[in-house]
């Protein structure tokens, strides 16, 4: 049996990465409050559950630490402790079997967050978690002390021997992260990398027309080719711009290229899984003497967003099939800024990876670890955002727990 280890490890943040932490240093015999500026925790975890739940990605973990990009040196050794395997072993102890669908990506088999999150609150109430919410951490006093701003104005004080910081990053910020606690940390010195969206759209001046007719339109199959990296999978029209899973994947590289230039160029294969010369062929094949509309129908088999975004910027496309086919399968499109980062599925930018030990502890601040989105991190959709959230959580809280334990 694990004897209880004095003083209380405060975690103040009650998403994935807060409630990992709360588990890791609760079975690490911690006392442990969560506290939480909402009304109730995870709400974000739930709206992620919203279009399916992606928990996170089964391919092999060499390849997995890759997403992670600089980043993987210090996630790494997290991800390695609580790999993927473990996270889909942990869903199905909560009674939320994993499965993995076509992609490689994995999802509880209910889909959604809710039964996952009410089964988890449930068992770390078990194991003795208490929650303190509706209570907005606002900084630390002359004392050491943790200060909280509850709804009325009042404001408690907590004396706590280990605290996990896991306030999330900036983006969606009515679901409780709005990244407020960043002014704070910086008057203690910690060193934070500006926000900047991740997993954003960008905006892309559609001509009216173009605009009004396909906005809403999905582009499927369609691979995306930025800075020597090609990504296939989908993406979407929008009145602003463009967005999607293939788009999100480009985003750092495409957000880095603006803000140096500009904007950017994005070359868009509108028939990925067709060889270029297949595909003139095809062209070439349409039957009596067919406009150049006809041919895109019906040789190359493009949706009508498809077709309309090859005349974006120029309406005369190439007459002959070689050339047409070269032009669906290198399609310029100028990209100008990405989407506000309230409206970014993450954020990139936070806590210096460099200013935390290996239990993700503050170097500057012992007894204070962080962890999850509001570390500088950032990662693909597909699942690598909750993966990294739930691994770094789970190190921080057992780093707490270990911190008060020695
Ligand atoms: C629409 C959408 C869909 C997504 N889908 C997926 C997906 O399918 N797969 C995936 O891997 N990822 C997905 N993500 C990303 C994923 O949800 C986040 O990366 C993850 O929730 C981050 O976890 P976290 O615990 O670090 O932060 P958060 O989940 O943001 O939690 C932070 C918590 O801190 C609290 N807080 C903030 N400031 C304070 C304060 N000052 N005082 C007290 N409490 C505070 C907040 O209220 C919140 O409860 C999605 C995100 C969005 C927006």
């Amino acid at each position: 049996m694990t004897l209880p280890l004095r003083g209380v490890v405060a975690v103040v943040g009650g998403g994935p990465a807060g409630l990992m932490a709360a588990e890791g240093a609760a079975l690490a015999g911690a006392r442990v409050t969560v506290w939480d500026a909402m009304p109730s925790v995870g709400r974000k975890l739930l709206m992620a559950g919203r279009g399916g739940l992606n928990l996170t990605h089964s391919e092999p973990l060499e390849a997995f630490r890759t997403r992670y990009g600089a980043a993987a040196g210090v996630i790494g050794p997290a991800l390695d402790a609580f790999p993927p395997a473990a996270l889909r072993a942990w869903a199905d102890e909560l009674d939320q079997a994993t499965f993995v669908g076509s992609s490689g990506r994995v999802f509880p088999q209910a889909m959604k967050a809710s039964p996952l999150l009410r089964a988890w609150l449930r068992r770390l109430g078990g194991q003795g978690v208490r929650f303190a919410l509706r209570r907005r951490w606002q900084g630390w006093d002359a004392s050491g002390r943790l200060v909280f701003a509850e709804p009325d104005g009042s404001v408690e004080r907590v004396t706590a021997a280990a605290t996990v910081l896991a306030l999330g990053g900036a983006s969606w910020p009515r679901l409780g992260s709005d990244g407020g606690w960043a002014s704070v940390l910086a008057e203690r010195g910690v060193p934070l990398a500006p926000f900047a969206p991740a997993n954003c759209g960008f905006e892309v001046t559609w001509s009216d027309g173009f605009r009004e007719r396909h906005a809403g339109s999905p582009l499927k199959p369609v691979a995306f080719a930025h800075g020597g990296r090609t990504v296939r999978g989908e993406a979407m029209i929008s009145a602003y711009g463009i967005e999607g899973g293939a788009i999100y994947a480009l985003s750092a590289g495409l957000r880095e290229a603006v803000a140096r230039d500009g904007s950017a160029e994005l070359v868009a294969d509108l028939r990925p899984e067709m060889a270029v010369e297949e595909l003139a062929r095809r062209l070439a094949g349409v039957a009596g003497a067919p406009s150049t509309a006809t041919r895109l129908r019906k040789g190359a088999g493009l949706s009508p967003a498809a077709a309309a975004l090859l005349r974006e910027g120029d309406p005369e496309l190439p007459r002959d099939p070689a050339a047409l086919a070269r032009r669906i399968k290198a399609h310029p499109v100028r990209i100008g800024p990405p989407q506000p980062i309230a409206r970014a599925i993450s954020t990139a930018g936070g806590i210096a990876l460099d200013a935390l030990d290996d239990q993700f502890m503050l170097c500057d601040l012992p007894g204070v670890f962080a962890a999850g989105e509001m570390l500088d991190w950032e990662a693909p959709t597909g699942g690598y955002l909750l993966q990294a959230a739930f691994a770094t959580g789970l190190a921080a809280g057992r780093g707490a727990a270990r911190f008060i334990a020695e």
